[in-house]
């Protein structure tokens, strides 16, 4: 991310090698070979952001990411698991210092999970609360139908200058997009949403310097085959494309937005 550091730097710090690409959300320990694509992370130098599901998958992830370049973790309580799972809050809770990144969090307010919804709620800002009060943390949201409710969520707990918040997988409506850009919100865009023409208008008019790609895989698939963190470099292409501009352009583009998503604030 900015600038290289002299060798005897500590792995895994924030001033690693350069990367060429951004995956800033992908399951990487729902792969079976979870170290095959560590492996090529850093091979094909993407800045990759492992989320997780259940704050108890957090060591085994962090363990294996330890001396990945480009692999960094983030420790997360996916809303679809908060039904069975809200208790484990305080194991984020008691985590949180460990890291810096913060996710898969969020709200889902579709139809297999609305049921959970009041208790979601109640998880997602005890959790944006644990990270204002710490500071500096980089939270990658998940937001099914429920955009206004994060926002109001983000908006009451976690202030702009106590964290950055990106949308992962946004498919709110447009003044929905405005707000959250308002709100200082990142949007991560996968293959997925390029593929639906609502989803790229919504894409053509999002502000481009917070843009970021991401896979979201393995639920993410292309050719048939779930993706994997290397073939962002086609959703660049397709991002390009949306933006009217050329890949390199637009590949320069997200690098400089993941140093701006990630520079430390006074
Ligand atoms: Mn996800």
């Amino acid at each position: 991310l900015p600038g290289r550091r002299a060798r005897q730097a500590p792995v895994n710090d924030e001033d690693a090698m350069r990367p060429a690409w951004v995956d800033f959300h992908c399951h990487l320990d729902l792969y079976p070979d979870h170290e095959a694509v560590i492996a090529e992370c850093d091979r094909a130098a993407v800045a990759t952001l492992a989320v997780t599901t259940t704050p108890k998958a957090w060591a085994r992830n962090r363990e294996l990411a330890a001396r990945s370049e480009h692999v960094r973790v983030a420790l997360g309580l996916h809303p679809q698991v908060v039904a069975d799972r809200a208790d484990e809050v305080s194991l984020v809770e008691r985590l949180l210092a460990e890291t810096r990144y913060v996710g898969e969090v969020g709200l889902d307010a579709g139809p297999r999970f609305y049921k959970s919804f009041a208790e979601q709620q109640r998880v997602f800002d005890r959790i944006l609360r644990a990270c204002a009060e710490q500071g500096g943390k980089v939270l990658t949201i998940h937001s099914v139908r429920a955009v206004s409710k994060v926002l109001d969520s983000l908006e009451r707990n976690l202030p702009q200058d106590r964290g950055r918040a990106v949308l992962h997988w946004f498919t709110g409506s447009a003044a929905e997009a405005r707000r959250a850009a308002e709100s200082g919100c990142f949007f991560s865009i996968n293959a997925e949403m390029l593929r639906s023409e609502k989803h790229r208008s919504l894409v053509a008019e999002l502000p481009i310097d917070r843009l970021l790609t991401e896979t979201d895989g393995p639920f993410v698939t292309v050719d048939g085959r779930p993706v994997r963190p290397p073939d962002v470099a086609s959703t660049v292409e397709g991002l390009a494309s949306v933006r009217g501009t050329d890949a390199g352009i637009m590949a320069r583009q997200v690098l400089a937005n993941l140093s701006e998503l990630l520079r430390e604030r006074a």
